[in-house]
């Protein structure tokens, strides 16, 4: 079984916002998930760099425009990267060995199948979008989507014949109903190509950015018919004939709704002519909202994706994008929402069960559960298995997240109802006390196991704890969702995997300080260990706090009391290296006079050498919370100076010994 997915490839003229970041995440769980059902997935992203814009761009900054893109790919390469992204290969439109030869034997097919012949154009042109915009597609004379006004452009072009391709297409959308998703943009489709289809230029004359035109070398192929062929050029369509037929057709191209058309209407009239297979299927995602307007560079209301990953790692910020975004609709991303969501599946109801079920089995049972028959909660999660591969199976990614998701709440419901702190006062229960603990062990992992292609290492970490430490990619969607009624493992407890965020405040803070802070005791006999969240253990859920305004953007004024409770002191660098996975984090080993050398993971990568920090002193946060990044527990906060150039340390003088408070 092979399934070969492909994602837009992006200009490169900026860099990614969370509305291009949130089609390249999606991807990605569905290639996961196919990863995870068994598939031999190949999974393609890549780079479009034959456009105007970048050709615009370069000059500007008075660069060569491959040197140019060649930057860019580090820039893209490194968001992706930092979002968990597991492409297996990543093309550019300027990859001399792959793509120029697929797009020169394309275009020559469709010359020698008669669809491609010299005329002249005009029309309306947009430069943000590089196309012609049909008259009736503006707005008040400007184009929709970018809010400007078109040129009028006339020149000599090659043209392919995409109206004779109507009736064809018509044939294929209705012999193949699952061609085009979801339904929404099917009849968006069917009711263009019945409207009927003009002729297309596919080259532009006089300019140089581009491939040649096979049979006419003044002029270069127009930037959306090269494009398109990224995805046959990858797996060897014109150069290598055996990888191409492995893994051609494609099995998915998943697009932006703006952009359905080219991949529905002449990316497969363009196939047709040059007599290859259609791809089975093409999935128009719709676009994430920023407070209700599109996010883009020209309206300037871009989130950066990297702002999210970089508080609380790429997992809550992929899940909120596949959970609370109708796969296929369009969907909104705030701050407050973001927060909150992370709040209630996360600190409140995955994390909480989490830390329950590992508190419990390591102080009622040493961490030991044996596996018993089963009850009431195997049942459940058969159903949750069983409608999350139904959901995932037709890409609606929200609904496999809910499955999951129902699962985590059910074994919080659970937990409340069994009462294990009960059981285990009564020695007689003791056989009882370990079938819920084992149960709702097996619960956990079973969910994690589902939501492994949206939170990877979430879920990798989770698994951990309960005991199954293998790679993910050794786990198997059948085998590893069934129940399990024998066998007996070590169960981790290992501290909170998610602190909630205190809206009112604008901070993480880890949840044994928050218990600590409201003078709270453990609840209807439930201990209270280290990183148990202080939600009420009868209904996780439903503790979230309503979203609170923005904080004002004037910051506060505080008085020298509340700066008092802020313990600043120096400490020296002992040790320093790079996270792994990370392009921002350092890992610091510091001496502030203290019985132990804290660990403080610092935002410094970018700025310094690891090598350059050791011996230096510098300022801490010393009585911060303790916060979990990236998997490691961080014992304070560095201060710098963070400007344009990065970050600056604070103390430049001869240092005061470690430990030494500053005020
Ligand atoms: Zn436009």
């Amino acid at each position: 079984m092979k399934y070969f997915l492909t994602t837009a490839i992006d200009f490169v003229n900026s860099k990614p916002h969370l509305g291009t970041a949130y089609e390249k995440i999606t991807a990605d769980i569905i290639a996961r998930y196919r990863r995870l059902a068994g598939f031999e997935t190949h999974f393609l992203m890549g780079n479009d760099e034959h456009s105007q814009n970048v050709f615009k761009k370069a000059a500007e900054q008075g660069k060569d425009p491959l040197a140019y893109c060649d930057e860019m790919e580090q820039v893209f390469r490194d968001v992706w990267t930092r979002l968990d992204l597991s492409f297996d290969d990543f093309i550019r439109t300027t990859d001399r060995k792959r793509h120029f030869p697929a797009v020169q034997k394309m275009a020559q097919a469709c010359l020698d199948n008669g669809d491609i012949y010299e005329g002249a154009y005009e029309g309306w042109y947009c430069d943000g979008c590089e196309s012609f915009k049909p008259e009736k597609d503006l707005v008040e004379g400007r184009c929709p989507i970018h809010k400007t006004k078109p040129q009028w452009i006339k020149e000599k072009n090659w043209f392919f014949r995409l109206s004779k391709y109507q009736p064809a297409l018509l044939k294929h959308y209705a012999d193949n109903p699952s061609f085009i998703e979801p339904e929404i943009r099917r009849n968006e489709i069917l009711r263009l190509v019945e409207g009927g289809l003009e002729d297309i230029s596919m080259s532009r004359a006089g300019q140089s950015w581009g491939i040649p035109v096979p049979f006419d070398p003044t002029s270069v192929v127009y930037v959306w018919f090269d494009a398109l062929i990224n995805y046959a050029a990858a797996v060897g369509y014109g150069w290598d004939d055996e990888q191409f037929n492995k893994w051609w057709p494609a099995s998915l191209h998943i697009v932006g709704k703006d952009i359905t058309r080219f991949h529905c209407v002449i990316w497969p009239a363009m196939l047709m002519s040059a007599k290859v297979a259609l791809p089975a299927q093409v999935f128009g995602h719709g676009w994430v909202y920023f407070k209700g307007e599109r996010m883009s560079k020209t309206m300037g209301n871009i989130v950066d994706p990297l702002d999210a990953a970089d508080r609380f790692g790429p997992d809550p910020l992929r899940l909120y994008l596949a959970k609370e975004i109708p796969y296929g609709g369009d969907g909104d991303f705030t701050w407050e929402r973001f927060e909150e969501k992370y709040n209630a599946d996360l600190a409140n109801n995955l994390g909480n069960l989490v830390n329950r079920v590992a508190s419990m089995t390591e102080r009622y049972q040493q961490g030991r559960v044996k596996a018993t028959g089963g009850g009431a909660l195997a049942g459940i999660a058969a159903e949750s298995v069983a409608s999350y591969r139904a959901s995932m199976d037709r890409h609606a990614l929200h609904e496999g997240a809910a499955s999951a998701f129902r699962l985590v709440s059910a074994a919080n419901n659970y937990i409340a109802e069994t009462q294990p702190w009960s059981l285990a006062k009564d020695p007689a229960k003791a056989d009882q006390l370990n079938g819920v603990l084992a149960d709702t062990a097996e619960a956990v992992r079973i969910a994690a196991t589902l939501l492994s292609p949206i939170m990877p290492t979430a879920s990798t970490e989770i698994l951990r704890r309960m005991g199954d430490d293998r790679p993910s990619k050794d786990r198997r969607l059948d085998v590893d969702t069934a129940w399990r009624t024998s066998g007996e493992r070590q169960i981790l407890n290992a501290g909170a995997l998610w602190p909630r965020i205190e809206a009112e405040k604008g901070v993480t803070v880890t949840e044994e300080n928050k218990a600590g802070q409201a003078g709270e005791a453990g609840r209807a006999g439930e201990p209270v260990t280290q990183g148990t969240p202080a939600a009420p253990a009868t209904a996780p859920a439903a503790v979230v706090p309503p979203a609170q305004p923005a904080p004002p953007a004037q910051p506060a004024v505080i008085t020298i009391d509340d700066f008092a409770k802020i313990e600043l002191k120096t400490a020296k660098v002992l040790e320093a290296e790079r996270m792994p996975k990370s392009q921002r984090l350092l890992k610091l080993k510091v001496d502030a006079g203290e019985a132990e050398p804290r660990t403080i993971l610092a935002g410094l990568a970018e700025s310094y050498e690891p090598e350059a920090l050791i011996g230096k002193s510098i300022v801490i946060v010393a009585n911060l919370a303790p916060r979990k990044m990236m998997g490691l527990e961080s014992q304070g906060m560095v201060l710098a100076a963070s400007g344009e150039t990065g970050p600056a340390f604070v103390l430049n003088s001869e240092p005061a010994p470690p430990g030494t408070r500053v005020r």
